[in-house]
């Protein structure tokens, strides 16, 4: 990759038709050619980006003309994106989330029962908002500093429910820029408090999903001369789990020798589930996808219901969509931290329900299960201490 420069823009659907067939042969079976003098590409331009985007170390490239010859991900370096560091020395705060990847795929020993063996992926182990959205933040703003400049990422806006918040506030306090997020009615104190005690403003809206925040910001950020991330609409999203999120849990189900019949995660922005559901779905044709959502008018911070509009989930398949109430959910978060010492938040607790709701009308046979759990447990304390005094 030292001299040929892949562009960075391609239409969404483009790209994903391209990607699903590297992911399906597990390689691409054609170079790219360039220019000798000038190493400006001639031929497979978007091949070229599309490589770049999910993440390899090396393009093949012929001169002049392309050439017909297979060339796996492996020969590509496409898994050496994930390079945890041995000892876990990092040299900044930035490395400290990126080179720690992948997050833990742990084994629920006690929950795992009938032949049915169940793993979280611990997203709750990402360093600054403790939740799978230090991913985007970090990612998504990495983008718009190589797109707009870095001092047009001086002053960013975001509606959020806390987590993609905290994270691009947290890079927003390793670069020196400054964040104010747009929270909806329904999230809790505990993450105003978070949000400012990790530098941003907070503008607290009526508003009751994050979603319907995104015209106040857009034009907030127009009057402002701010940066919108916009974690709605903005492919970087989908883009980072694919290139680490997915890829990463490949390699974590290699090593632990399963094939997991189905992966179950909550909707949001539908960003981590809908590239999990393209990657494996391409990569592995036999594992099923559900996705979990808040069960009508009720909210559990961090999912919605899909009818309130979601980009990618409308790209991808999903075999099955499980609503849960947040009751539910807090009860599943007590029935993990009580059974396995971990203490996940709701939407983690929603995901172990609905695995539960599925096994229970017998749709689910004996083999391995992969819970994505999205944040730890320590937001909810209010919501959760709230139940308890009623239990
Ligand atoms: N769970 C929690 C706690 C979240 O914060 C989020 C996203 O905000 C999700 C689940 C959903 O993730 P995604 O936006 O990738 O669908």
């Amino acid at each position: 990759m030292d001299r040929i420069v892949c562009g960075d823009d391609i239409d969404f659907e483009e790209f994903l038709a391209i990607a699903s067939n590297i992911l399906k042969k597990g390689g691409v079976d054609t170079t790219i050619a360039v220019d000798k003098e000038s190493m400006r590409i001639v031929e497979n331009g978007k091949l070229c980006t599309v490589l770049k985007k999910i993440g390899v170390r090396f393009v093949p490239v012929s001169y002049r003309v392309s050439e017909k010859i297979f060339i796996s991900l492996e020969d590509m370096g496409f898994f050496e994106d994930i390079k945890p560091s041995r000892y876990r020395v990092f040299m900044d705060t930035e490395e400290l989330l990126y080179k720690n990847w992948p997050t833990p795929l742990v084994k629920l020993g006690n929950l795992s029962r009938d032949g049915r063996v169940v793993w979280a992926k611990l997203e709750g182990f990402n360093p600054w908002s403790m939740s799978v959205k230090d991913r985007i933040g970090w990612y998504m703003y990495r983008k718009a500093v190589e797109k707009l400049g870095r001092d047009k990422v001086k002053l960013l806006v975001e509606a959020t429910s806390t987590n993609t918040g905290l994270a691009i506030a947290a890079m927003c306090a390793i670069h020196g820029s400054k964040l104010r997020a747009f929270i909806p009615s329904t999230v809790s104190k505990t993450g105003e408090i978070l949000l400012k005690i990790f530098g941003a403003e907070v503008v607290r809206s009526p508003k009751t999903l994050t979603v319907e925040l995104i015209n106040d910001v857009e034009e907030m950020a127009r009057k402002e001369g701010a940066a919108h991330l916009n974690q709605f609409y903005n492919d970087a999203n989908f883009e980072v789990h694919l290139r680490y999120t997915a890829k990463e849990l490949e390699l974590q189900i290699r090593e632990a020798g399963i094939k997991p019949k189905a992966i179950f995660g909550g909707l949001g922005t539908s960003g981590h589930m809908s590239a999990i559901s393209f990657y494996f779905k391409n990569r592995f044709k036999e594992v099923k996808i559900y996705g979990v959502v808040p069960a009508l008018n009720t909210s559990i911070q961090g999912i919605r219901r899909v009818e309130t509009g979601m980009k990618w989930i409308h790209y991808v398949e999903i075999d099955d969509v499980v609503e849960v109430t947040p009751e539910e959910a807090i009860e599943g978060v007590l029935e993990i931290v009580r059974n396995e010492g971990i203490f996940v938040g709701l939407s983690s607790g929603a995901v172990y329900t609905a695995f539960k709701k599925m096994m229970k009308e017998g749709k689910l046979g004996e083999g391995d299960y992969i819970l994505i759990f999205p944040d730890h447990g320590f937001k909810y304390v209010e919501q959760i201490s709230r139940y308890i005094d009623k239990e």
